[in-house]
């Protein structure tokens, strides 16, 4: 009985490995899944399919398994030996489905965000400028309501199908209160984003032009070249006002400083870089001499955008 198996064990792992439509490594190197590129092995399933995230998700709640999404690994620190699988989605995708404009689109949870950017400049999708440059699956962007200057994706998320804890799948229907600032309402701890519905303002011709300066924005105001995993922090509310965490991290002088094989960036504070062989533990050790500044010379307590990784499932 699988019941009785313990997590961990060279029996669990060898069920893993035999399950259909799903790879399996108990020691893979995953600092190609993260785009800090911090040094990094532990656990890692890669689902090809919904049926094999439905089946592993079950498997682990029967042996009692701890498991953590990794989409593009652009806003997570991967715990090196971690004693809990990362489970990754590779689902087949038609790309032909962006050969055309429709009102409605269904993607599969680990199309990246940037084919999505690509169709909308081509065709002038309006409401879809809003996730320009942000490299993420769409699971991942939706999990985290990623967004931009111009807005947020939950605004174009119409239907959401999660896999629940017990197997079972969900939709989640999207409404006005499904999303917050860098946060979805919806995922329970456990559960996998695995297909999006998603919609759109009409065309536009004006969109494809906004994409590409908003592209060259970025790229001069954000260390794009680094290995970095996005802002560090979250914007913040002050006096009703919503302040942008770089700019007070700039005003401090805090750009340039470093801990271990990492660096508050000198382009854009709100970037950490991997410039040494950094370690998540460099990561987190720099963050807190950053909070602490933070604390001291503003009074201030800015809540992490990047998901620690200290929370699996
Ligand atoms: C250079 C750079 C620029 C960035 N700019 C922006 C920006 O402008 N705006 C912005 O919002 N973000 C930005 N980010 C951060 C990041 O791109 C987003 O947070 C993105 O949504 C993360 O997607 P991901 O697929 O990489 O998810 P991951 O980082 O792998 O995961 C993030 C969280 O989502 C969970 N998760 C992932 N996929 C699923 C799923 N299918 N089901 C359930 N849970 C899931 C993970 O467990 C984790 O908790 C930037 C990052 C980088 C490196």
């Amino acid at each position: 009985m699988v019941k009785m198996l313990e997590s961990g064990s060279s029996c669990v792992d060898n069920i893993f490995k035999n399950m259909s439509d799903l790879d399996f490594d108990s020691n893979a190197d995953l600092a190609r899944y993260s785009t800090m590129k911090l040094a990094c092995r532990a656990p890692l399933a890669i689902a090809k399919t919904i049926q094999a995230v439905q089946q592993f998700v079950q498997l682990c709640s029967k042996t009692n398994t701890k498991y953590k999404v990794l989409g593009w690994g652009a806003n997570q620190l991967l715990v090196d030996g971690a004693e809990f699988i990362y489970l990754h989605l590779e689902f087949p995708f038609d790309s032909s489905v962006l050969d055309s404009v429709k009102s409605e689109y269904v993607f599969p949870a680990s199309v990246s965000l940037a084919k999505l950017t690509s169709h909308a400049a081509k065709f002038g999708i309006k409401g879809w400028e809003v996730f320009t440059g942000i490299p993420a699956s769409v699971g991942g962007a939706i999990f985290m309501n990623a967004g931009t200057n111009l807005g947020e994706i939950g605004s174009v998320v119409t239907k959401v199908g999660i896999v629940q804890t017990d197997g079972s799948i969900r939709e989640e229907k999207i409404t006005k209160d499904s999303f917050s600032y860098r946060h979805n309402k919806f995922c329970r701890p456990g559960e996998v984003i695995v297909w999006v519905e998603m919609t759109h303002q009409g065309l536009d011709e004006a969109v494809s032009s906004q994409i590409r300066d908003y592209l060259r924005l970025r790229n001069d105001s954000q260390p794009l070249n680094r290995p970095t995993c996005g802002c560090m922090y979250k914007n913040y509310d002050f006096d009703g006002m919503t302040c942008r965490a770089g700019l007070s991290l700039d005003i401090m002088g805090l750009k340039g400083l470093s801990f271990g094989g990492v660096r508050v960036s000198q382009k854009h504070a709100n970037f950490m870089e991997n410039t040494d062989n950094a370690t998540r533990d460099d990561v987190l050790s720099l963050a807190r001499i950053v909070s602490s500044e933070l604390k001291l010379s503003l009074g201030l307590e800015f809540e992490l955008e990047v998901d620690t990784g200290d929370r699996p499932f």
